[in-house]
């Protein structure tokens, strides 16, 4: 690495979302450097499905017919299945967007990402390296420390983008807090020649202690992916995994259960992290660094397209760089809380631990299955297509309502008045809760 170098923008992070934000800023003509400590990306569990949303963004920045060249397989929804019933949910219906999304292995992606960035113009990549520190006292650049194992040398630059992921450090080095909850492990496989119930969907299996995933990734390969909430007894992930094979269907537990005995699979943590701020003068949050949630929606590579697309959108119609970023931050804000909401509410809902929650998910699943538009409406706000909180306000009202019938008679739950009493109260509150988030979301 040379000493004392400019450049526009220094990128911190060479995941999806640097490597998308780097595409962008390259199409403004602006010298990009992309710092990343290069991870093995093979051994890490984490983003591998893309929403249309993610695929029509990576279309538009140049990076789409890379990944397609390298692999990976078509996703057209997904199909839940719960109580020996399967949900079909096509993208297909929902209007102005592409009829499938893509999935690919997490290495793959970000390997495949950062060889095609590199070679563009305005864009050079430091691989084996860190932002260590950064110096946001002066008034027209930021001073950004990059170290490797030769050492550190200091950079100057108008914008520093923090893409380093949840834990980001450029976060914590530009001051800004954030609340980090811990939720669930993940445990996930790769499953050679795996045979899907609804081959083309992302499976989600609900007949387990928690949600299983399933989607094809290649052609010839599945991943297998299994929650296993952090409150629950056992420390043994792998035993606690094979408890979640009886609720595969057939072929595909077979497929598994071979899987899990060649394999230790991989183990992540899924975490929600909510920023106090995604921009602060020269700096940029994108990505997991602006915030995180469950990955059950799988919408953090999408979520990081699109922030790749507002930045540079941002930074074209304001050339006074903190002016543009805080552009950015405003018109991720409203997308982001909708996101976040949807993952939690849907997450407590598939997980259906307390009465409210069971009593949801029935509702929600005889929502599906009566309305074409509600499935397609999901569809939209599970992809990030449709991002207002009114909508997904609207939503959860509906899914309310399909839960009358259940709270109005002595049916399955066979429980009490007082007792369903309380349940209805409880989801009156949340729904209140929701709603209250919309208005915030309107008057912000
Ligand atoms: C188990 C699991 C499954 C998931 N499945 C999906 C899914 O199917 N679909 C989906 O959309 N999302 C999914 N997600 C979420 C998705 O993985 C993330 O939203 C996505 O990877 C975020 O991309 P990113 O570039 O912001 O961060 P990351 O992918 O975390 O990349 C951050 C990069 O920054 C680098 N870095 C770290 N520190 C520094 C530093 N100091 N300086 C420079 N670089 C640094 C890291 O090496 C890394 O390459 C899943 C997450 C988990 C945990």
């Amino acid at each position: 690495m040379s000493d004392a170098r400019a450049f526009d923008v220094v990128i911190a992070g060479g995941g999806m979302a640097g490597a998308a934000v780097a595409a962008g800023l390259d199409g403004l003509g602006l010298s990009t450097l992309v710092v990343e400590p290069g991870l093995d990306g093979s051994k890490r569990l984490a983003g591998e499905l893309i929403h249309p949303p993610g695929t029509t963004d990576l279309a538009e920045l140049g990076l789409l017919g890379a990944l397609e060249a390298v692999g990976g397989a078509p996703v057209r929804g997904f199909a839940v299945l719960a109580d020996g019933q399967a949900h079909l949910l096509p993208y297909a219906p929902v209007v102005g967007m592409r009829p499938a999304g893509f999935a690919m292995e997490h290495g793959a992606i970000a390997t495949t990402l950062r060889g095609t960035i590199a070679r563009r113009p305005h864009v050079a990549v430091w691989h084996g390296a860190r932002v260590v520190a950064l110096d946001a006292s002066a008034p027209d650049h930021v001073g950004v420390t990059v170290a490797n194992d030769a050492g550190a040398v200091q950079l100057r630059a108008r914008l520093l983008v923090g893409a380093d992921g949840a834990a980001s450090s450029v976060r914590r080095l530009a001051g800004i807090g954030a609340r980090r909850r811990r939720i669930s492990t993940m445990l996930g496989f790769v499953v050679p020649c795996g045979r899907l119930p609804h081959p083309g969907f992302g499976c989600v299996l609900l007949g387990g202690p928690a949600p299983a995933l399933a989607y094809q990734i290649a052609t010839d390969a599945v991943r297998v992916m299994f929650d296993l909430p952090d409150d629950t007894e056992g420390s043994d992930v792998s035993a606690r995994g094979r408890a979640y094979l009886t609720a595969l269907p057939e072929p595909l537990r077979t497929d598994v259960r071979e899987a899990m005995d060649a394999q230790r699979g991989l183990v992540s943590a899924s975490h929600s992290v909510e920023p106090d701020a995604v921009a602060r003068g020269r700096v940029a949050l994108v990505g997991d660094a602006a915030g995180c949630c469950h990955p059950l929606t799988a919408t953090g590579l999408s979520v990081s397209t699109r922030d790749a697309i507002r930045l540079r959108d941002a930074l074209r119609a304001e050339p006074d760089v903190p002016s543009a970023v805080r552009r950015y931050a405003a018109h991720r804000a409203g997308p982001q809380r909708t996101r976040v909401a949807l993952a939690q509410a849907l997450y407590a809902v598939f997980v259906a631990r307390t009465p409210e929650t069971r009593v949801l998910r029935t509702a929600l699943l005889r929502y599906w299955k009566r309305s074409p538009r509600g499935r397609a409406v999901s569809m939209a706000l599970l992809s990030t297509q449709e991002g207002r909180m009114s909508i997904m306000v609207r939503e959860y009202a509906h899914v309310v309502r399909h839960a009358l019938p259940t709270l109005l008679r002595r049916g399955a739950e066979r429980r009490p008045l007082a007792a369903r009493t309380r349940v209805a109260l409880g989801l009156s509150v949340s729904t209140l809760r929701h709603a209250g988030g919309a208005l915030r979301g309107l008057l912000s």
